[in-house]
């Protein structure tokens, strides 16, 4: 017996050793004033810290419903979601200090998700700039919006891998990769909290959607994930634990089953994974109503089953069930769920308030002065303005890009002249009164425009057709803005297409059969199929759901004030019957190589590559990459490998390149992928230019999920790659050896 707690950490130990994994930076300490409280509290007191609840909204600003701010009053209910000013805040607020038992104070919380009020491009477009710095920037400054407005809780940053385009909640990650993911969540999260939880500018992060939401069978919202636990391991936890690792203190369980267990109720997740291997100190909390439905799922009985199975699995808090607020004191007094299991759910909630200086100040987050100080300011604005332009995939281009200044332009599509959609969806506080342009007005602020709708972005009218014709009849150039609706993604907004809706394409179908060359800009929150667009357009512009500033952003690229340098963080494929395609496949024991061959792996009717790979971006300039030099040809144990190339800037204007490197282990004790990003660096080049590239090949990124289950690296060949885009590869050679 005695040995046990001896045996508990060296079993740690050697987890963590073997997964690479470090302590979160930002530790929880256990605070005096939390210790005190935990005596004193009655069960209803504490059951009222693990409850969360909505305000309501109403078009002055937000609003309690009576019976909550009743709640509050008796100290049953200690956070509150969707409502925020600094005003408001603090007179709820005030109700729990001044007029509860305990004065404990109120965690609020808020779906900043890419902005709070100056809105910076949905996740999915900042994720194609892959430039870390940068959206730590956003991420920063959505959190000292959103601290000014009397938030201390973003539920972000959200980590679901996807490679689902049907999915409309792919808009809201970072897409397919788990490398590129991890390296965004990462930053998201220092950006929000920063180096000190407690400054009256950071937000506390939420992890979410923990976990694998973003692979629901068929794309379909909320549906079902059964997946290995390898592939769980490889490709779909790694952004989670890395915005763990980041020091996020709260993570938000997801709605799908996972192996048939509802993530809300799933110990191996919550509990073996979260806190026992990844050392996660903060609270679980649950999504909207994500106790309740395991009723549905077929998983609890009823809510008092649910909250009792919730609770146990390590879900700490319960957002808008309501199974904690009624069933919990029940539950605990008639000994299902132990009280020391409730008191390790209050104390994690109330160390988290603690670390967020609450119990010090808890009007802290509360200042109208600072609120309009700190919103929507110029420098603010101007960053959006720079983000979203390099957010921004030029997929194609002939050369119409970029566009002639001064020079009669027509522009066509009512997506053009949408200030509202340019905000995308989950738009935190966004308004579209915010929004200074539209991309028609803002086109018009550097060139003479005839504007015409043409079409919307849905239904079959046609009406408009004539006139926008006219319109380009009458411009020397032409852009026509096309897309989704804003609203198509995002969550329940899933699709069974992933074609360009409505009439639009006929519309760019009737505006080339006229003779003109057209340059396309798109605004939507998924990868599309952009087979018939991509050829008929003389060039094709991925602006997403660009933000605030996005009607000038498109303007600054598409008349050459900013050279596009974004990069696809997801696969576009030809045709939904592709899906799911993403750049990490494995080989095969078939593998497409022979185009008279039958029985090989592929498709009758399409190629197998997309029509836009992973990484695929272009430029106003072009970039030629000479082969790759590797510092040696072998490495072994805890050694490195340096692996260069020279990147020469070839065209006429300054530009700047994500150059990525990519590996491939040949033979594993476990298949591996045809390659996995490594690395990238993003270089700016005057035209002309040449900039040598280097990469540290190490033990680390050989690393992976060995046959029996252990995490590092095996002996062998692999291939490494360097170049612009997953499918445009210099591709050399390297062996690696175990000590
Ligand atoms: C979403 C979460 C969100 C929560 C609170 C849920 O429906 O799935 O992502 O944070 O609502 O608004």
């Amino acid at each position: 017996m005695k040995q046990a707690p001896l045996i508990m950490l060296l079993t740690a130990l050697v987890l963590l050793s073997a997964c690479g994994q470090s302590r979160p930076k930002q530790a929880v300490k256990s605070h005096p004033r939390v210790d005190s409280l935990m005596k004193v509290m009655t069960l209803d007191e504490k059951i009222g810290q693990l409850v969360l609840f909505t305000g309501d909204w109403s078009v002055t600003g937000p609003s309690m419903r009576e019976g909550y701010l009743e709640d509050i009053r008796a100290g049953r209910c200690g956070n509150l979601l969707n409502a925020y000013t600094a005003d408001f805040t603090r007179q709820v607020q005030r109700i729990a200090v001044e007029a509860t038992r305990l004065g404990i104070p109120i965690l609020f919380g808020f779906d900043v998700i890419h902005g709070f009020r100056t809105i910076f491009p949905i996740n999915l477009g900042m994720s194609a700039s892959w430039d870390l710095d940068a959206i730590e920037q956003s991420a920063r400054i959505a959190a000292s919006e959103a601290a000014a407005a009397g938030l201390q809780w973003t539920y972000s940053p959200m980590c679901d891998i996807c490679v689902e385009p049907r999915w409309g909640r792919i808009s809201e990650g970072a897409g397919e990769d788990p490398y590129l993911g991890s390296l965004i969540a990462a930053a998201m999260t220092r950006g929000y909290q920063g180096s000190d939880l407690g400054a009256d500018s950071t937000l506390l992060a939420c992890v979410k959607h923990f976990a694998a939401y973003g692979a629901p069978q068929a794309g379909r919202d909320y549906n079902t994930v059964d997946m290995s636990e390898r592939w769980l391991r490889e490709f779909y936890l790694p952004p989670y634990k890395a915005a763990v690792d980041a020091g996020a203190l709260s993570v938000m369980a997801s709605f799908n089953e996972l192996d048939g267990v509802p993530a809300h109720a799933n110990a191996h997740l919550l509990t073996d994974i979260l806190r026992k291997e990844w050392g996660f100190q903060g609270f679980v909390v649950s999504d909207y109503t994500g106790i309740w439905e395991m009723i549905n799922h077929g998983y609890a009985r009823d809510l008092a089953d649910a909250s009792a199975l919730a609770l146990h699995a390590g879900l700490d808090m319960d957002m808008m069930s309501s199974g904690y607020f009624e069933h919990l004191k029940g539950l605990v007094e008639s000994g299902r769920v132990r009280r020391r299991t409730l008191d390790q759910a209050v104390r994690r909630v109330l160390e988290v308030k603690a670390a967020l200086g609450l119990f010090d100040d808890p009007y802290r987050y509360c200042d109208p002065e600072r609120e309009k100080a700190r919103t929507l300011t110029d420098e603010n604005k101007a960053f959006a303005r720079q983000l979203a332009a390099e957010s921004m995939v030029l997929l194609k281009n002939d050369g119409v890009l970029p566009l002639k200044k001064g020079v009669k332009t027509a522009v066509i599509g009512a997506l053009a002249a949408s200030r509202d959609d340019l905000l995308g969806s989950w738009r935190g506080a966004g308004e579209a009164g915010s929004v200074p342009a539209s991309i028609v007005e803002a086109i018009a602020q550097v060139t003479p425009v005839v504007y015409a709708e043409g079409c919307r972005e849905t239904g079959d009218d046609r009406s408009g057709f004539a006139q926008a014709l006219q319109a380009a009849r009458s411009a020397q150039q032409v852009v026509l803005v096309i897309g989704e609706d804003c609203q198509w993604s995002g969550e329940a907004a899933s699709r069974s297409s992933i074609r360009i809706p409505g009439v639009q394409s006929e519309l760019l179908e009737q505006l080339v059969s006229s003779g003109k060359s057209v340059a396309v800009v798109l605004l939507n929150g998924r990868p599309l199929d952009l087979s018939a667009e991509s050829e008929q357009a003389s060039a094709l512009l991925e602006a997403w759901f660009p933000g605030t500033m996005g009607g000038y952003a498109v303007a600054d690229v598409l008349f050459g004030d900013v050279n596009p340098s974004g990069k696809l963080p997801v696969t576009f494929p030809r045709n939904l019957g592709q899906v799911p395609i993403y750049y990490y496949a494995k080989n095969t024991g078939r593998p497409y190589v022979h185009p008279e061959a039958k029985y090989e792996s592929r498709y009758l009717d399409v190629p197998n590559e997309p029509l836009y790979a992973f990484g695929h971006g272009l430029s106003y300039t072009t970039f030629t990459y000479s082969p790759i030099r590797l510092s040696t040809g072998s490495f072994s144990g805890n050694g490195s490998l340096k692996a260069s190339v020279t990147v020469t800037n070839s065209g006429k204007c300054q530009g700047t390149e994500t150059v990525q490197l990519y590996l491939r282990d040949l033979v594993g004790s476990v298949t591996r992928p045809v390659k996995q990003l490594k690395g990238f660096q993003r270089v700016t080049l005057g035209p002309g230019e040449s900039r040598e590239v280097t990469f540290t090949l190490d033990r680390e990124m050989l690393s992976f999920w060995r046959k029996d289950m252990t995490w590092g690296p095996e002996p062998g060949d692999f291939h490494v790659f360097i170049g612009g885009a997953s499918d445009q590869l210099q591709q050399s050679a390297f062996s690696y050896t175990c000590d």
